[in-house]
């Protein structure tokens, strides 16, 4: 499975946690991964780090996908220096957690723009280079609460069924153009984006995962790496969900 992932891969959200394991489980040689982030230009340079000695060639930009502007400056590099994008994960993504009645416009703004809308745009600028080629994998990142739902996040709770949605209608698209566009759902995943979350809070999390552990980065990017290769070519507008049986 792992000597037939095609040779322009793009990550969003490249620099640190899920994005991060994506990137260089991708990573061999032949292959070029471009990927973004919004400012962490030090971790971005470890992932690179990690992207060429896995013997894949590595470009990191720092490109806010909710800007539309700087998003068709990214793809518009990427297609003049490399001729093709073979798959996009749409990975960038963020919380601003808090309860709906106190929810502020400007936190339900910066979810829905980061993660939702953001896929919306880097998708849109990706899939006239595929569907040229007649070849595309888009996995975008949605999660476990997508699904189920989860209160106190009501913004990030619709930007992830948003995502699943999109990832269908645009399934249904691009599917005669042998472009597959699939989703992958995590659960509780040790990163940044969970490390806030307090011990309390956590072992509630634990309770409901039966395999009894948080999931890793490397555990994500292990279902992307699936869906990017000639193994799923049969496979589109599908969630897959990586959780540890926390939602079946
Ligand atoms: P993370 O550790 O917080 O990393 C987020 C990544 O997204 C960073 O590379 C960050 O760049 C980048 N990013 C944030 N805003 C951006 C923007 N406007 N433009 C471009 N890049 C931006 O998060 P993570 O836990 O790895 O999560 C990755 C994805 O998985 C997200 O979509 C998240 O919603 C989803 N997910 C995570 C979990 C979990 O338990 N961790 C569960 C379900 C789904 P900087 O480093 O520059 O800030």
């Amino acid at each position: 499975m792992t000597d037939d992932i095609k040779r322009t891969v793009v990550v969003t959200g490249g620099s640190r946690g899920i994005g991060r394991a994506i990137c260089i489980t991708m990573a061999r040689p032949g292959t070029h991964i471009f990927f973004n982030y919004a400012s962490a230009a030090l971790k971005a340079n470890e992932t690179i780090d990690a992207i060429r000695a896995a013997g894949a060639k590595a470009t990191a930009t720092a490109t806010d996908v909710s800007n539309k502007e700087e998003v068709t400056a990214f793809f518009k590099n990427i297609i003049e220096s490399s001729g093709r994008i073979d798959v996009l994960v749409n990975n960038a993504g963020v919380t601003r957690d808090g309860l709906l009645a106190r929810m502020k416009e400007s936190d339900w703004d910066q979810v829905l723009n980061t993660n939702l809308k953001g896929t919306f745009f880097c998708m849109k600028a990706a899939v006239k280079s595929m569907m040229k080629q007649r070849y595309g994998r888009i996995i975008n990142i949605s999660s476990v609460v997508g699904a189920y739902g989860n209160p106190g996040q009501a913004n990030y709770v619709a930007a992830k069924a948003g995502i699943i949605g999109l990832t269908k209608a645009v399934a249904k698209e691009l599917a005669s153009r042998n472009i597959t566009v699939n989703a992958v759902a995590p659960g509780f995943i040790e990163t940044d984006m969970t490390a806030v979350v307090g011990d309390k809070a956590r072992a509630a999390m634990l309770e409901q995962i039966p395999m009894g552990r948080l999931g890793s980065s490397e555990d994500v990017a292990g279902a992307v790496l699936f869906l990017a290769s000639e193994h799923a070519n049969y496979i589109t507008g599908q969630v897959i969900h990586v959780n540890g049986g926390m939602y079946m």
